[in-house]
C-alpha cells in the first residue's frame, strides 16, 4: 500500500481516491515528507521518556501551538494516542472535577443520540450506538441520552424556532428530568462524525446548550475528534458559534495519521481544583505526551499552518458541498449534510417519507464496496434510525483536494451508486 496526496495505490498498483481521509484522519493528504522527516528526527534524538520524570521538547512546542488553534482558555493539554483515550480522560477529568469540588453527588452523563465517542468502555457508554455494545451490555454504564440535532430526520426539519431538540432546549428537559445535582458533564460532537452523518446543528443550538450548562452546572465537552482539527473549514468546529466548552477533546486528524495521537483540553479553573485537591489527574497512560507522536502533530499542524490548510478547507470545502449537492438528482439520496471538508450523503429508500432501505440490503456496505472498485474510499454508517437502519456515505478528503479531483469524487460516486443501490434495491 503506498499514498502520495489524495490518492492510494494497493498491492496490485489500482489506484484509489481516498475520499474520507481513511476515517477522517489524512487531513494533509499522503506521503508527506516533512512529517516523516520530523518523527525520524525525534526517534534519533529521545523516543520516549515517561512524563513523571521529565517533560520533553515536541510535547511542549505541540502544546503551545494547538493552545493558538483553540480558545485560549483552554491553555491545559494533555496528549494520548486515540480519540477513545481523550474521551475517557475528558469525562474521567470531569467527574474528579465535580467530586474535589465537594459535589460527588454529580455523577452522571449526559450524551446525545444518535453519537460516538469511542469503543473502551466508558467513551462506549456515552456512545449512543447500541450495535456497539451487543457484547457488553453489562458493562456499560448508563448514560442519559438527548436527541440529537439530526435536522433531516427531525419532525420539523429544522425549521421550527420552538423545536426542543433542534434548538437545544430537550438538554435542558433532561437536566430537570434527572436532576442538575446529580449530572456532571454533558458530552456531544459540534458537528456530527458518521453517526449522524455530518448533521450541522442551527445557529441557536450550542449558544442554547452553553447557557444551559452554565445555568445547571453542568461540564461541556465537546468532542471534536471527527469534526476538529480544520475538517469543517475552522479549526474547531465550534467556533463559528462563538462558543467555548469547558473540556474539549481531539483527535484523528491532528497528526494527520502519521501518528496516533489525541488531546484533552480545559481551562485553568478546573485543572486547578485538582491541582489544589488531589494533585493531579487520577488517569496515566505510558504513552502520554510521547515525544515521537508529539513530534508527528507538531510537524503537521506546523505544515498546516505554513499552507494555510484550514482556511483551504473552508475554501474547497464550499466548492465540494456545491458539486455534491448535484447528487441530490440520484432517487435514493435523500440528503446531502455536511460543512467544510466533511460530509454525509444519505440513502434512502423512499425521499418522500425518507424510509430507509431494509437493513438486509445493506445498502451503505454494499455502496462502499463498489465505490471501491470504481477506485474511491468512501465511509460507511448505518444505524442511526432506530438505532438499526439507516444508510449513509461519509466523505471527508484531504484538505489539499483540488476541484477537479472533487469532480472525480462525485463522477466516481454516481458510478458506485449506480452499481449499488440500484442493485440493492433488488433485494429491497
Ligand atoms: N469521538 C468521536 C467523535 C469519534 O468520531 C471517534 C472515532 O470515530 C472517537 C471519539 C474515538 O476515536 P478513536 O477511534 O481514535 O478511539
Amino acid at each position: 500500500m503506498r499514498g502520495e496526496g489524495c490518492y492510494l495505490w494497493d498491492e496490485a498498483g489500482l489506484r484509489y481516491l481516498d475520499g474520507c481521509g481513511g476515517a477522517f484522519v489524512a487531513n494533509i493528504g499522503h506521503g508527506v515528507r516533512a512529517i516523516g522527516e520530523a518523527m525520524a528526527a525525534q526517534a534519533t534524538r529521545i523516543a520516549y521518556v515517561n512524563g513523571t520524570a521529565f517533560t520533553n521538547e515536541p510535547v511542549e512546542a505541540l502544546a503551545s501551538e494547538l493552545a493558538s488553534l483553540i480558545p485560549a482558555e483552554l491553555d491545559h493539554i494533555y496528549f494520548l494516542s486515540s480519540g477513545s483515550e481523550a474521551v475517557e480522560a475528558a469525562l474521567k477529568l470531569a467527574r474528579q472535577y465535580w467530586v474535589e469540588s465537594g459535589r460527588a453527588e454529580k455523577q452522571d452523563i449526559i450524551s446525545l443520540a444518535p453519537g460516538y465517542h469511542g469503543n473502551t468502555l466508558l467513551a462506549l457508554s456515552a456512545s449512543a450506538r447500541p450495535h456497539y455494545a451487543t457484547f457488553f451490555r453489562e458493562w456499560i454504564v448508563d448514560v442519559h441520552r438527548v436527541s440529537a440535532p439530526l435536522a433531516y430526520r427531525c419532525a420539523c426539519r429544522g425549521a421550527d424556532a420552538e423545536c426542543r431538540v433542534c434548538s437545544g432546549m430537550a438538554l435542558e428537559d433532561k437536566i430537570l428530568e434527572v436532576g442538575a445535582h446529580r449530572i456532571a458533564a454533558f458530552i456531544a460532537e459540534p458537528v456530527g462524525g458518521s453517526s449522524t452523518g455530518a448533521s450541522v446543528p442551527r445557529e441557536d443550538y450550542w449558544r442554547n446548550v452553553r447557557e444551559i450548562c452554565d445555568r445547571h452546572d453542568v461540564l461541556f465537552i465537546a468532542d471534536e475528534v471527527a469534526c476538529g482539527a480544520g475538517r469543517t473549514g475552522t479549526w474547531s468546529a465550534l467556533e463559528p458559534y462563538g462558543v467555548v466548552p469547558d473540556i474539549m477533546t481531539m483527535g484523528k486528524g491532528i497528526a494527520g495519521g502519521y501518528a496516533p495521537l489525541s488531546a484533552v483540553a480545559a481551562p485553568r479553573r478546573i485543572i486547578d481544583v485538582l491541582a489544589r485537591g488531589s494533585g493531579s489527574l487520577m488517569h496515566a497512560q505510558t504513552f502520554s505526551h510521547h515525544p515521537v507522536m508529539c513530534a508527528a502533530g507538531l510537524a503537521t499542524l506546523r505544515y498546516l499552518r505554513e499552507h494555510a490548510l484550514v482556511d483551504r478547507a473552508a475554501a474547497m470545502g464550499r466548492v465540494f458541498h456545491d458539486k455534491l449537492a448535484a447528487l441530490l438528482d440520484l432517487p435514493h439520496v435523500g440528503d446531502v449534510r455536511g460543512r467544510g471538508l466533511i460530509a454525509g450523503v444519505e440513502l434512502v429508500l423512499d425521499r418522500d417519507t425518507r424510509a430507509p432501505f431494509p437493513r438486509k440490503a445493506k445498502v451503505a456496505e454494499r455502496m462502499t464496496e463498489a465505490a471501491q472498485r470504481a477506485g474511491l474510499v468512501v465511509w460507511p454508517n448505518t444505524g442511526h434510525v432506530g438505532g438499526v437502519d439507516g444508510d449513509i456515505i461519509m466523505l471527508a478528503p484531504p484538505f489539499i483536494i483540488e476541484p477537479a479531483q472533487i469532480d472525480e469524487l462525485v463522477t466516481r460516486f454516481r458510478v458506485a451508486y449506480d452499481d449499488s443501490v440500484v442493485g440493492a434495491l433488488a433485494t429491497a
